[in-house]
This record gives C-alpha cells, structure tokens and sequence, in this order.
C-alpha cells in the first residue's frame, strides 16, 4: 500500500484530495493546523501540527512514499492583495517549503507534487482584460504581482534545485482559481466564486463587486484539479504545468451568472478597491493537453451552479 502525506490537509483543496487518495487505496498521512472546516478528514492519521517547525515536518514525512505540498499562508484578494500579510505569506509558506524539502533528503523520500499558483507569472502579461492565456513559458524573466506570487516562484525553483542535486521527483502544477464545495466561503480569505456566492445569497438587492468588474479571470472546479494533480503525479512531466480552466470570462459576467442561478433579483455595483489583483488572466491548456491528456471537462456554470447550491446549504 502507497503512503502519502498531505500538507495542508485541513484546508480545500488538501482535503479534496485525502478523499480522493483514499478512494485509490492510499494509506494517507494529513497534516495542516487545523482539521478540514466542513467534513471529517479521512485521512488515515492526521496530525495537527505547524509545518514552519523542522521537528513536526520530520515526524510527517518519515516512512512516506509521496508527498503532496499543499501547506501555505494564503487566501483571497482581501488577504494577499491588501500588502498587510506580505511579511507573513513569504515567511511562512518559504519556510514550509524549506522544511519540506530539507526532511524529504534526509528520510529518502524522493518524491513530490508542489502546488503553485497563476499568481507567479509576470504582471506585465496580465495587464489589459483580454491578454493572450498565460503559457508555462512565459514565467520569466519573473514579475510577479504579488509577494505571493514571488514566494511561488521562490518554491517552484527550490523543488527544481532538488530535483536537479537530489533526484528529487518534483511534479509542479500552477492552479488557476480553484473553487467548489467546502470552500473558504466567508471570514476575509474567501476567494472570488465563494464570495461571490455568499454575497449573492446574502444580498437584498445589491450586491459589491470589487473594481469596474470588467476584469477577466478563468476558473476550475475541485474535482477536475485533483484528477490533474493525480493525472500529473503519475506521469513523468517534470516541468511545472498550468493546472486551470481556459474558459475566461469577466468578473461581472460571472457575478450576474451566478444571480441568474440563484434566481434573485439583484444588481451589480462596482466599487473601487486597491487590491485588484492583475486586469486579465487566463489559462493555456496546449501544454497540459499534450504531456496528461487532461482538460476541464465540465463549463464554469456546471461547477459554479453546484458551488452556490453549497453555500446556499449553509445558510439554512
Ligand atoms: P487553503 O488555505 O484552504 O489550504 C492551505 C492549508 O495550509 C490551510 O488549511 C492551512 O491551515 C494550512 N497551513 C498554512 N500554514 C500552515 C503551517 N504553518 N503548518 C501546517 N499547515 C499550514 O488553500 P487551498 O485553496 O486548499 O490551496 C492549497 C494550495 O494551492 C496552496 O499552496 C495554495 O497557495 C495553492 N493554490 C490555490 C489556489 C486556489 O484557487 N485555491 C490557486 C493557486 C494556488
């Protein structure tokens, strides 16, 4: 039986993916500070510990096959993008990363899966609503918008140094706005669709959208990320792949889409915001298409419609 340690699987997108390695007959290790918010872990051992100290990252990693890095400080707009967590957000996720790494030499655990994000590609590519879609090669030279854009980057290359010195198996996927059920919906780290939502269900007839809302973005359902972190993980891609959707579209649009799902009567006000994040950003799938064969297979509408009835559920 394989045995996988997932960091940061108290959080989304670690949650997800303990369910789904358990289908597959995993014997799963989970840790993270916290337990998963909205269901039980099924995670065979889950440890409740900080991945900022060496000692609890070499209790997890010892006697594990794979590891699955999904550990960082992050959250939405409200949390990145305002500069007040930038100090907090490198120092933490680096010094994860760090350990991670560092205790995976010393146990011989050799192989792992790291997640980036979108958020390091150069700002310069990203600055009107209908770029061209971000490709793998258009990372450098770096320029990211965000402090925790660089601190991606950061990782991206410090998992490709030890691939290069230590053998290292390193499989990197950028996620582009992932979203669905058991999602940070509320409480400041909330990303766009969730907060969308709740603002949605919450409105009485207008709801705020940050900026003129003409910004464009693109975004993939939970279940179809963790078949391409899977998909990726048993491939032998060593290069770092966009893992998002390319079905774009502006941040209005998809506000009013989701008050047509909801049925309610309710309008847009654009409010002026600083953090915007970049103007335009999509994903180019060619890459992902011809190394896994992968690409979304249901429309943003299918995934957001199920979202929205999760949310919705948890203000009965
Ligand atoms: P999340 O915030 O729900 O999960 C991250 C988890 O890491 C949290 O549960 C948190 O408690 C845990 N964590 C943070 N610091 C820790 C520490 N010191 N020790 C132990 N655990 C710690 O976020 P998510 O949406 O599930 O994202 C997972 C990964 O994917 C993150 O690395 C994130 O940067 C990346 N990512 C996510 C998206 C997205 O749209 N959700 C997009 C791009 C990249």
């Amino acid at each position: 039986m394989k045995k996988a340690l997932v960091c940061g699987a108290g959080g989304f997108i670690g949650s997800h993916l303990v369910k789904r390695l358990k289908k597959e007959g995993y014997f799963v290790r989970g840790v993270d500070l916290k337990y998963p918010e909205f269901s039980k872990t099924e995670a065979d051992e889950f440890i409740k510990g900080d991945l900022r100290n060496l000692s609890i990252v070499d209790v997890c990693v010892d006697g594990v096959d794979e590891v699955y890095q999904l550990a960082a400080d992050m959250g939405g707009a409200d949390y990145i993008f305002t500069g007040e967590h930038d100090s907090d957000v490198m120092h933490n996720s680096a010094m994860i990363n760090l350990n991670i790494v560092d205790s995976m030499k010393r146990h011989g655990v050799k192989k792992v899966f790291y997640s980036s994000s979108a958020c390091m590609y150069p700002e310069d590519h990203q600055l009107e609503v209908d770029v061209p879609a971000l490709r793998e090669d258009m990372a450098y030279p770096g320029n990211p918008d965000s402090e925790y854009g660089w601190e991606k980057l950061f990782s991206e290359r410090l998992y490709l140094a030890y691939s290069k010195n230590y053998e290292f198996n390193v499989r990197i996927a950028r996620f582009h706005n992932i979203f669905g059920p058991e999602g940070t919906y509320q409480g400041g780290r909330e990303k766009a669709p969730a907060a969308l939502c709740r603002k949605v269900i919450k409105s009485d007839g207008e709801i705020k959208v940050y900026g003129d809302g003409q910004q464009t973005r693109s975004f993939l359902y939970i279940d179809e990320c963790i078949e391409g972190i899977r998909r990726l993980m048993e491939s032998d891609c060593v290069e770092p792949l966009n893992l998002g959707s390319d079905e774009v579209i502006s941040i209005n649009d998809f506000a009013q889409m989701i008050i047509d799902i909801s049925k309610k009567e309710v309008v847009i006000k654009n409010i002026d915001v600083p953090q915007l994040g970049v103007r335009g950003r999509n994903s180019d799938n060619t890459m992902i298409k011809e190394k896994l064969g992968w690409s979304p297979m249901q429309s943003l509408r299918v995934g957001i419609e199920k979202t929205y009835e999760w949310i919705r559920s948890r203000y009965e």
